[in-house]
Parts: structure tokens; C-alpha cells; sequence
């Protein structure tokens, strides 16, 4: 029995280590083969007769035929690793048995990359490697010498062999995935794939198109006398020899302080541009590092603490169809409940029915899904089974799953639309934006509770919420006085938001928050706004002609007049658009970047408006101020390299405050 299980695991875990290691294609989340791996560790001491020496804990990844296998003159290592920090609090208690309480350790982002080992003899690189299965890996120099960040020549003529993790920049991986996808090409399920495959290019002139990147976390020194004695000194010796190292580095004196770095990271990464799956935790003092020594797998002087999960993998049940407020119909993939990134997900984004086409998307597959920052789970690939192409192939929609109207395409666009203005689905939508942070800012009232009202048919649209009562909210599922008083009174505040607001919340086609901006700033009222016409409208800087027909249809429709006629009965009465306050930053425009400590960065983009200066999401030749919070990523490059003046959060703040 235990033998079975045994020889199940390690036909699993080799099938996957092929599929990540050599194809750049694995078929189940990190997560999933971690719980393998763990697994099988387990069931080996248990029965430590039934451990071979081809057993996959026994060794380290993987090398492909695809280059030529390169000895490694020092054997290069994984890691063990585990998500629990009570299992993290045991590995250093054995340390503090051996060496004494309080002793430091070192803690370093775990790059989602792949490992390299770099030779530089005399300062001059001569050979990368990939780490492979850490005896053997691919002689990839060629390749390596394209990555601007590994430097050609060191600032000291040293002979040393450095390991670093190469990695692909979010932005970097989105961008290529695009090209690829307007290009037919191959998708990358993550920036490691990406990096993978980038990196291991036969030819070297398409790793230079792609960008690369490197953080160096750990060198062998070939003339040992004058070498660091802490992991901690080396690193910032790298530094000075020019290596690039991850400015996230922090020196430890007690488990308690790696707890705290952990968890610090554990929210901030998803700020990085660049992917982290955990915290490498390695002691710091490097007598003591020789003397824990290594498995036959990985170093005892250092372990991984990782993050919980953000992809997983599910069956998908069923593809059902949302309406949104301007009628677009999008498929929401319906999955077999599973855990991700601590939260259990039953629903993901599907995007588009292009989408579904391109990743042949099947009712019934299993599917890899992948959580980013605040984003709702995405579908990002299928993993193909044998059942995968005799199960039916998703037929697109022809007719609105609410009102039965036909759907089609905009011109050019990729979505599917519903014609029908008055479709359930598009008027629930629209009255859902309305009260949306976006829009009028109605707190206690989200999707949920605006279904309920509008399934009881206690509101038709938007404008109905002004005549609901407390009674009418009582009616609601676990809606008690208390909540519902919340609700009433934040409905009744909502009266009174900006003009900009109003004007966004009527969701008119084509125009957003930013051209509802431009309109109540250049009008000061509804009223104002409703009789300008279709000339003077595009006549506005900002406003073209398809959004000055848009606005112009909007405010001559027979319904929207009487809705606008009822708000005002109601009391909605909007308060006058913040215009500017000054015109200190008139004419400069700026991109925010990073986290700031002491105001969000909605907060900044609102003051540097009301300074009358603009602000942009992307750095361009026209940005003036780069204004840089903690971990600002891949913005701080580009503005270095185009010059543009970079303000810390102190800077910002005297200007806006001056
Ligand atoms: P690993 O990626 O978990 O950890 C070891 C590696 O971490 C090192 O080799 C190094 O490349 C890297 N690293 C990044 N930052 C570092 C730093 N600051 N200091 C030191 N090292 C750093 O181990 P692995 O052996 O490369 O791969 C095993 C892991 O890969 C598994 O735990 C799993 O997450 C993933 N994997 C997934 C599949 C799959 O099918 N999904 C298959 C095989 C492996």
C-alpha cells in the first residue's frame, strides 16, 4: 500500500518536474505540487527503507537536452520550504540549540525566476549556467551576456561564482503575452514560465528582445581570505562588486522578526513588479552555514517560507453569461470550489468569448486559475486531459440569457453586446455602478443588496433608491434596523456628491470618470450640461465626436430627461465639482508609483488636481514628476532612463503642501 503510494508520487512529481523544468508548461499550481512533495517526504521518514536515491526529494530539478549539459565546478541546491510559521519556528529552534539564542538570520524575497550560476574570473564574466538538476546545467552564456542587468566586468578583478534567480518584470511578461497573442504565438501561463523559456532561447538575439532581469542572492569567492564572514556582508560586497541585489534584504536577530518580515510581504509583494511565491530565511553567519552543510537537496542553513497560493487548479462546471451596464455580455467560468490564496473560489473571470476560443475552453475541463492583486481569479489555461477534445466545443451565445434579445458585436470590438436597454441584467448593472466607489459612493450598498432590492422589485433603477424607506430595507435578507438605517442614511449622503460623480453614475456610453470631469468642470450643472449640443460639446478639449453624440443622445432621451426631472424632486442636488484650488502644478503632469505611507494614492491624484496639474498611469517622454512610494517598480526604471524628476513621499507632500 505505502510502496503504491510512493511509486505514485514519484511518477506524478517526475511528470511535473518535466513539464515545468524542461517544457516551461506545468499542469498544476506550485501548491499542488508542493502537497505532493510534502507528501512524499513524508511517507520516506516514515519509511526511510522505501527511500531511493532516484526518489525526486533526493534530488534538485531537472536538465533538458535542448543545450549542453555544463558540470557545475559547486553543486547548486533547492530548498525546502513550508507555509506554516509554526513549522518555521521549529527549524530555528534547532538552530538556537546548536548556536545559541538570538541567532541571526538573514531574510530575502524568494524571486519566482530561475536560478543561474555566474562564473567571473578576474572580474570578467566567462560562464552562466541554469542550476538544472544542480550538478548538471545548461551553458546558456551566450544568452546570459544579452541581460543588461549581469554585468560584463566587475568593479574588483575577483574570481567568483555568483547565484542569482533571472526573472521576468510583471509588465514585461503582460506586454509579451500580448504580442504573442496578437501574433498567434504561445501564451505563458506566469513571468517564470516566461522568464524560462525567454532565457533558454537556441538563439540568443530573441533573448535579447525579451525583457530579463537579475537579482544576485549568494556567491562562492575563490579567494577566501578577504571574503565576507556573514551571508548579510556578502550581499552588499556583491553590491559593490556591481552585482544587482533586491534592495529587500533584511538582517534578523530572532524568528519573531522573520514572522514579521513574512507577513509584511505577504500583502506588499503584489505592490512589486516582478513575481515573489516567499522568503528565503538563511542564517547569517557563514562559519556556522559550513557547519549545518547541506542535504542531498537542499542547503540546512536556509529554508523558504511561502506565500499561500494564488493559482490552482479546478474543474470547470459550467460557463455562465453577465450582463454589464453597457449591455456586454461576459462569460464567468463556474468551478469546482477550491482554495486559493486563503479564500475558497467558485467563480473566475473568463474575459471574453475570444478568450474562451483561444484557450479552447471546454464545460468540463480542468483548468489552471490564478489570483492576482484585488483582481477576481482568472482562467489561464486548460490542462489537457485525454476526455479534453471529446467533450463538446463551447458554442458562443446567439441570444441574451436574460431577455432573449439578440447579441453581437460592436464594430471591431471583442465583446458581445445586448441591444435591449431595458434587459434586466444591464439595468441591475447600471444601478450596481451608480452606487459603486466609482461612481456615487453608496456605502453598505453592494451587488448583493441591489440584486435583492431589484428581485423584490423595490427599485426599477437608480433613481428609485432616493425613494426607498427603512420598511422597504427591512424586507432584505438578515437587513435589520440597525443596517438598515446604515444603508437609508448612505443613500441620502449620496444626494449631495460631486457633479463629476453624478455625471459618471449615469453611465452614459463612452464616457468615464475622467471625461465626467472634463464635463463638470466645463459646466458647473446638469441643467447646463443637458442643453449644450452636439457641436459645442466636441468642441471641449478631451471630448471627441462619437462621445460628444453619445452625451448629446443621452441628455435628449425621454427617459433620461424624466430621471433627471425625479432626482431632482427627490433632492439629489450635486455639489459643484472640486475644480482647482490653485494652479501651482498647471500644465505638469505626474505619475504615482509604488505605496505611499501617509495618504493613498487616490488621495495624491486628487491634490495634485486641485493644484491643477493631471496625472497619467505610464511614464512617457511628457511626465514631469515621477512621485515614488515604497516598491515602485518598473516606473522608477523608465523614469531614470527618460530623466524625469522622481520625488520621494516627503517631496511630494512639502509641494502639495506649500
Ligand atoms: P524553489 O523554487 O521552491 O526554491 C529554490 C530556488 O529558489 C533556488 O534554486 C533559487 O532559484 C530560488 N531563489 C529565489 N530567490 C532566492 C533567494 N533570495 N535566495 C536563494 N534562492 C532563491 O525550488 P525548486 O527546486 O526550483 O523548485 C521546486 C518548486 O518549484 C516547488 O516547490 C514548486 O513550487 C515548483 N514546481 C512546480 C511544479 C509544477 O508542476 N507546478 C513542478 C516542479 C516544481
Amino acid at each position: 500500500m505505502v510502496l503504491d503510494r510512493i511509486n505514485y508520487l514519484k511518477d506524478e512529481i517526475n511528470r511535473h518536474n518535466y513539464l515545468y523544468y524542461v517544457e516551461d508548461n506545468p499542469s498544476v499550481s506550485d501548491f499542488e505540487y508542493d502537497k505532493l512533495f510534502a507528501e512524499l517526504k513524508r511517507l520516506e521518514d516514515e519509511h526511510p527503507l522505501l527511500r531511493t536515491p532516484d526518489s525526486p526529494t533526493q534530488r534538485v530539478g531537472s536538465v533538458s537536452e535542448k543545450f549542453l549539459p555544463y558540470k557545475h565546478k559547486y553543486r547548486l541546491y533547492s530548498l525546502d520550504n513550508t507555509y506554516d510559521y509554526e513549522e518555521l519556528e521549529k527549524w530555528y529552534e534547532k538552530i538556537e540549540n546548536e548556536y545559541g539564542e538570538n541567532t541571526e538570520l538573514v531574510c530575502e524575497l524568494k524571486i519566482d525566476g530561475l536560478a543561474m550560476a555566474l562564473t567571473y574570473e578576474d572580474g570578467i564574466f566567462t560562464r552562466g549556467v541554469t542550476r538544472g538538476d544542480g550538478e548538471y546545467g545548461e551553458d546558456i552564456t551566450p544568452n546570459l551576456k544579452t541581460v543588461k542587468a549581469i554585468p560584463l566586468k566587475l568593479f574588483e578583478p575577483v574570481n567568483v561564482d555568483v547565484r542569482g534567480e533571472v526573472y521576468m518584470p510583471k509588465s514585461s511578461f503582460e506586454k509579451l503575452n500580448e504580442e504573442n497573442l496578437a501574433n498567434g504565438e504561445k501564451l505563458f501561463a506566469n513571468p517564470r514560465n516566461a522568464a524560462s523559456g525567454s532565457i533558454r532561447q537556441l538563439d540568443s538575439t530573441i533573448t535579447a528582445k525579451r525583457d530579463l532581469s537579475i537579482f544576485i542572492y549568494g556567491a562562492v569567492f575563490e579567494d577566501g581570505a578577504n571574503t565576507p564572514k556573514t551571508h548579510y556582508d556578502t550581499i552588499m560586497y556583491l553590491k559593490k562588486l556591481g552585482f544587482k541585489i533586491n534592495p529587500n534584504i533584511r538582517l534578523c536577530r530572532n524568528i519573531k522578526e522573520v514572522v514579521k518580515y513574512c507577513k509584511e510581504w505577504e500583502n506588499k509583494r503584489n505592490n512589486l513588479d516582478y513575481a515573489t511565491d516567499g522568503v528565503v530565511i538563511k542564517v547569517n553567519n557563514l562559519t556556522y552555514q559550513e557547519d549545518l552543510g547541506f542535504t542531498s537537496r537542499a542547503p540546512k542553513w536556509a529554508t523558504a517560507f511561502k506565500f499561500p497560493a494564488q493559482e490552482a487548479s479546478t474543474t470547470l462546471r459550467e460557463i455562465e453569461l453577465g450582463i454589464g451596464k453597457t449591455g456586454a455580455v461576459t462569460p464567468v467560468a463556474i468551478l469546482e470550489p477550491v482554495l486559493l490564496d486563503g479564500s475558497t473560489v467558485s467563480r473566475a473571470s473568463l474575459y471574453n468569448f475570444d478568450e474562451i476560443k483561444r484557450l479552447d475552453i471546454r464545460i468540463g475541463d480542468r483548468v489552471l486559475i490564478k489570483k492576482a492583486a484585488e483582481i477576481i481569479p482568472k482562467v489561464i489555461k486548460v490542462i489537457e486531459d485525454d476526455e479534453h477534445f471529446q467533450r463538446p466545443v463551447y458554442v458562443m451565445p446567439k441570444t441574451c440569457p436574460l431577455c432573449n434579445s439578440a447579441i453581437a458585436a460592436r464594430g471591431g470590438e471583442v465583446n458581445l453586446y445586448c441591444e435591449n436597454p431595458r434587459c434586466s441584467g444591464q439595468i441591475r448593472a447600471k444601478i450596481e455602478y451608480w452606487a459603486s466607489k466609482d461612481a456615487m459612493n453608496i456605502d453598505f450598498t453592494g451587488p448583493s443588496i441591489i440584486r435583492q432590492l431589484y428581485e423584490k422589485k423595490l427599485i426599477t433603477g437608480a433613481v428609485d433608491l432616493y425613494r426607498l424607506t427603512t420598511d422597504d430595507l427591512m424586507q432584505l435578507d438578515l437587513v435589520k434596523e440597525k443596517s438598515a438605517g446604515n444603508i437609508y442614511n448612505a443613500i441620502q449622503a449620496s444626494k449631495t456628491r460631486p457633479l463629476n460623480r453624478l455625471i459618471t453614475a449615469f453611465s452614459i456610453r463612452s464616457v468615464g470618470k475622467e471625461t465626467a470631469e472634463i464635463l463638470a468642470g466645463e459646466f458647473g450643472t446638469i441643467e447646463k450640461l443637458a442643453k449644450a449640443d452636439e457641436n459645442s460639446l466636441s468642441e471641449i478639449n478631451g471630448i471627441g465626436p462619437v462621445m460628444a453624440k453619445d452625451i448629446y443622445e443621452f441628455f435628449h432621451n425621454k427617459k433620461n430627461i424624466k430621471m433627471i426631472k425625479d432626482l431632482k424632486a427627490l433632492g439629489v442636488n450635486p455639489a459643484p465639482f472640486a475644480t482647482a484650488v490653485s494652479d501651482k502644478l498647471k500644465g505638469r503632469t505626474f505619475v504615482l508609483t509604488g505605496t505611499l505611507q501617509n495618504m493613498t494614492r487616490n488621495q495624491a491624484s486628487e491634490k495634485i488636481k486641485q493644484m491643477g496639474g493631471r496625472t497619467s498611469s505610464s511614464v512617457s517622454a511628457n511626465t514631469d514628476y515621477l512621485v515614488a512610494g515604497v516598491n515602485p517598480g518598473s516606473k522608477l526604471e523608465k523614469a531614470e532612463k527618460l530623466s524625469v524628476i522622481i520625488l520621494n513621499e516627503e517631496e511630494f507632500t512639502n509641494i502639495v503642501k506649500g
